[in-house]
């Protein structure tokens, strides 16, 4: 990399930017991956860089970006067929798509992850191999595009053999890898990395292997020049025991190059005064016209048409990272009060939605639970609640509290992650000095959950236009992207200058 006849950017400005992810918006989403890869993208490109998106060609994906033109067939080894770099023919300023089409790998429908009854498809291996590999090609100008990248910036386990496989070229593109959601590793067993027929020097501790196992996200974390997480506190977290999976060691080893950069969200989509979804729009300057959105999703869910009562919201997957069990515990509780409300929207884990239906059930009028993904009722709930539950244990970022705050619906948060970073909590002093957003608790437990809501249903309760302040505060804040794409800027020049050593070279 370091050869005077690189054909790589070095010392310089980077310029071209190949963004991997295996979700973006709007093509297809499951989560805040899909977010960020649709935000993160243009704002780099608007900030002058030639970036271009490359994701799986997902039927939903394609779906999405019809029209489409072929631009290069490839031959990729370990799979049989032809795989096309489709392009999606509108170009959104300086912003290219390309799908990876591999019909035997992604032409399925449903979740990319897992199949119909929720377990990961059996060939993920295989298929996020596949797309690796056809990532590298892109990188080494291989793939007969005629264009190669300066950076090439990895998101998450799917796209994480890339730097490992780039990091065995003599000449390659700079690499970024961004931990979105650490837990999440794609690890498989060693018959599955010989049938892969990876490179054998990535078969070490030093490499991909993982307690015996093939760790894809090893290969982002040990081998990228430069990594980043998604928020500031994550970036520590992710550091220890607690939060580390194992992997804190290699990542206390990788600090000076693991940044914290907090997710922007997307303010033509998640924007009060302009939202189609939703029944009024408002701003911080008309708050009170926020009140017909609640009646409407009252109305909407069989709520009790009760504009004093005090709606909860909660949106987002059903799983144990997300606190819902705390929820459900604290549930009956609250509900005693006839002044509080609650919606919740989301799916996940089949015992948790259960358990929820059945809460639901035993308080109609003042709890409803909405099972399934629906992209618009989110909007509408950020809209029409008062207050925002996000209990999560962890959060690398999460992006409900961002939206909540923008729709002045008062998050209560764990002090976790991106919701440490974002969310500050009501208390004499920040409320003395005008810094309050919200209100925050220490333990991940349904008593610390407990005394904050009751701390949020007092402060509400107050007259006068104490809510008021607290909302509209959270309203003005800023987390656009514009800042966050600078930052992401900075940390490819600093990959580009600093490239890392390969620590399973052979030469
Ligand atoms: P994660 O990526 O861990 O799922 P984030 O908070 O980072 O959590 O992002 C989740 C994104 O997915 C947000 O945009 C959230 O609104 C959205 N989302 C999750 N579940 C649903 C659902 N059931 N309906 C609509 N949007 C959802």
């Amino acid at each position: 990399m370091t050869s005077s006849s690189s054909i790589y950017t070095q010392g310089s400005s980077p310029k071209r930017v190949l963004f991997a992810a295996s979700e973006a918006l709007p093509l297809i989403k499951t989560g805040g991956l899909a977010d960020v890869a649709g935000s993160l993208p243009p704002a780099l490109s608007a900030l002058d860089l030639d970036v271009r998106l490359v994701l799986p060609a997902y039927p939903e994906a394609v779906e999405h970006a019809i029209p489409l033109k072929t631009v290069t067939t490839l031959r990729i080894s370990g799979v049989s067929e032809p795989v096309r770099i489709l392009e999606q023919e509108q170009i959104d300023g300086n912003l290219h798509v390309y799908l990876i089409d591999a019909p035997s790998m992604f032409g399925r429908p449903g979740n990319p992850y897992t199949d119909a009854s929720g377990r990961p498809w059996g060939d993920n291996a295989q298929r996020f191999t596949l797309f690796c590999r056809t990532i590298v090609c892109i990188a080494l100008d291989q793939a007969g595009l005629g264009w190669h990248p300066d950076v090439v910036h990895c998101n998450d386990w799917q796209t994480g053999l890339v730097p490992a496989l780039l990091a065995q070229e003599w000449d390659r593109p700079a690499t970024i890898f961004t931990i979105h959601n650490l837990s999440y590793q794609g690890t498989f067993d060693l018959s599955t990395f010989v049938q892969l027929q990876l490179p054998d020097q990535l078969w070490s501790p030093e490499g991909v292997e993982f307690h015996n196992q093939l760790s894809f996200i090893k290969g982002g974390l040990v081998f990228a020049d430069w990594l980043s997480t998604v928020s500031p506190t994550y970036a520590e977290e992710i550091r220890t025991a607690e939060f580390g999976y194992g992997l804190e060691g290699l990542l206390d080893h990788r600090s000076d190059r693991l940044t914290g950069v907090l997710n922007g969200i997307d303010y033509q989509i998640w924007n009060p005064s302009t939202d189609s979804n939703i029944t009024q729009n408002y701003d911080a300057t008309s708050f009170d016209l926020k009140q017909v959105n609640k009646l409407a999703l009252q109305q909407e869910l069989g709520l009790n048409q009760d504009q004093e009562a005090l709606l909860f919201g909660n949106i987002g997957r059903m799983v144990e990272q997300k606190g819902i069990d705390m929820i459900i515990e604290i549930l009956p509780q609250i509900m005693q009060n006839e002044k509080v409300q609650i919606v919740i929207l989301g799916s996940g884990e089949e015992q948790l939605e259960q358990a929820l239906l059945k809460a639901a059930e035993d308080h109609p009028g003042q709890a409803v639970v909405k099972i399934g993904y629906d992209e618009e009722l989110a909007h509408r709930i950020e809209a029409g609640c008062d207050c925002f539950l996000m209990p999560s244990r962890f959060e690398p970022c999460g992006l409900n509290q961002l939206f909540s705050l923008r729709y002045g619906t008062v998050p209560i948060v764990n002090r976790t992650g991106g919701l440490a970073d974002t969310v500050t909590d009501l208390n004499p002093s920040s409320m003395l000095d005008e810094s309050a957003t919200g209100f925050v608790f220490d333990n991940p437990d349904a008593n610390s959950l407990l005394d904050t809501v009751n701390r949020a249903i007092e402060f509400y309760q107050r007259p006068g236009m104490w809510w008021e302040k607290l909302a509209t505060r959270g309203m003005l804040q800023d987390f656009s992207w514009d800042s966050s794409a600078s930052h992401y800027l900075d940390i490819y020049r600093m990959a580009v200058d600093n490239p890392a050593k390969n620590p399973v070279a052979t030469t």
